[in-house]
């Protein structure tokens, strides 16, 4: 238990009675490395009684394309097979069963994945606010984002320094689940879970995706993805990650958003196998990515211009009204019509697979700032696209990085036109570090 003290955070106190502890499983989609399921099964165990496991899907809540939810219940078919081997199900409550369907009545605790969005987490505690049940929600991040600090940092420097200060101790990266939840009693689900799932993903498609598995997706994959990643990429990632006509990158986005994989079990497969891990990899790990949820966490408009810095949004509204020299609205943008073939081409790498190149994501980000006729309208469009088509949007990290491109994060540079002081960037800069053509060529053939 001491190991995840600091991940506990107890919403609700309920009337302590019930038959069965449950576990609604959401973020992270995984049996190992899962401290939530680590815990309810801890509780479980201490109070004898059986866990029930469970997913509830509601296509409406997402609001997204189907390439977002062929890719979750992928997933979740990867972890009912993880979860039958250590001898337990998953129950998938589908919103056509209604709200009834999560049988929750006789439940003495309920274990909830922690989210650092609010729209998901005032969406988990609408549907659970009837159910008089204890209420317990878990961090998974690699550090508990309250811990390193308890305000909206104001760049990744101040945030590295105080996340390299905390305490390692919350990390178990021996950590593995089976001990205990083979010890704990399951309830047997009525129905064949997979099937039902597999039926909810019959006639789900994506009309652009074609050279992706959009199906292979979860626990068991995300490992695989993560060992090609170690064996062809990681050591050309410190020199190599940031172009694009290459991919030395993990691709590991999608897997972390999802709860595929763990920032731990990474961090260990880089131990174990004594690579020289790059420095920059775990600063995209860990530092990049946790600055994301500091930021969501203490920023309630981090959806939204507002939650920029005062300096950026002073600038940018002293640029509002210069000129621009292209000026695009959303549906230019989405089918990749501007005058620019390596935006078009950033833009259909998204479209296509579901992922951009994190290099093209700045330049793509900056270049809607720039050919907008507002920054307010820019930043929408921009998020709007993010997350509809990036496999890893939704997160976080989509809105960060959507308002790292406005100045989130960063300082003031050289003032310009519409920019003002926020930080440029323009073609011949890609042409100047990159092999663009190479980069377009590849896109071509997804
Ligand atoms: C406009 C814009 C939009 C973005 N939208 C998203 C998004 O929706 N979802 C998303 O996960 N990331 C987003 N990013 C951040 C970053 O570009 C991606 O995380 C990265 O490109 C994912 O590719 P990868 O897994 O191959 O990364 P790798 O380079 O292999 O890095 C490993 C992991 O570190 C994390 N990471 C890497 N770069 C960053 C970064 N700059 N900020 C935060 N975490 C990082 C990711 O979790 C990534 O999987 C965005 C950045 C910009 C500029």
């Amino acid at each position: 238990m001491e190991l995840i003290k600091e991940r506990i955070e107890v919403i609700k106190h309920g009337n302590d009675s019930g038959s069965f502890i449950a576990y609604w499983t959401s973020n992270t989609l995984r049996a190992n490395n899962n401290y939530s399921l680590k815990f309810a099964s801890e509780i479980a165990l201490e109070k004898n009684l059986p866990l029930k496991i469970f997913f509830y899907h509601n296509e409406s809540h997402y609001n997204c394309i189907d390439r977002h939810t062929i890719v979750l219940l992928s997933g979740l078919i990867e972890l009912v097979h993880e979860l039958n081997y250590f001898g337990h199900e998953l129950e998938f409550v589908n919103t056509i069963d209604g709200l009834e369907g999560l049988n929750l009545t006789d439940c003495h605790t309920i274990i909830i994945d922690k989210t650092y969005t609010k729209r998901s987490n005032d969406y988990t505690l609408e549907l659970l606010k009837n159910y008089d049940t204890n209420i317990i929600s878990i961090d998974n991040l690699y550090l508990p984002a309250k811990l390193i600090s308890n305000k909206q940092e104001y760049s990744a420097a101040t945030f590295r320094r105080k996340y390299y200060k905390t305490t390692s101790s919350l990390i178990d990266l021996t950590f593995d689940i089976s001990r205990e939840l083979s010890k704990v009693k399951r309830i047997k689900s009525v129905e064949n879970t997979k099937e039902k799932i597999l039926k909810a993903l019959a006639n789900l498609k994506d009309k652009f995706i074609e050279t992706v598995n959009l199906n292979k997706n979860g626990a068991y994959t995300s490992k695989e993805n993560l060992n090609v990643f170690l064996i062809e990429n990681l050591s050309n990632y410190e020199e190599n990650s940031s172009k694009p006509e290459f991919e030395f990158v993990s691709k590991l986005s999608k897997d972390l958003h999802y709860g595929f994989i763990s920032p731990a079990y990474i961090i260990k497969e880089l131990i174990l196998r004594k690579l020289d891990f790059s420095s920059s990899f775990i600063e995209q790990l860990l530092i990049r990515r946790e600055l994301s949820f500091n930021y969501t966490l203490n920023n309630k408009n981090y959806n939204n211009v507002n939650g920029l810095p005062d300096w950026s949004l002073k600038t940018l509204n002293d640029h509002s009204s210069d000129e621009r020299e292209y000026v695009y609205n959303f549906s230019d943008f989405e089918d990749a019509k501007t005058h620019d073939e390596y935006w078009n081409a950033a833009q259909n790498e998204m479209l296509r697979s579901g992922y951009m190149h994190g290099y093209m994501r700045m330049y793509w980000g900056k270049k809607i700032l720039e050919w907008s006729d507002s920054f307010k309208e820019a930043h929408s469009i921009a998020l709007k696209l993010n997350n509809k088509y990036q496999l890893d949007g939704r997160s976080p990290n989509g809105y960060v990085g959507v308002s790292w491109c406005y100045g989130l994060h960063d300082r003031g540079w050289k003032e310009r036109e519409v920019f003002g002081k926020i930080r440029y960037m323009n073609k011949n800069g890609l042409d100047r570090k990159f092999d663009m053509q190479r980069y377009v060529d590849r896109v071509g053939k997804l």
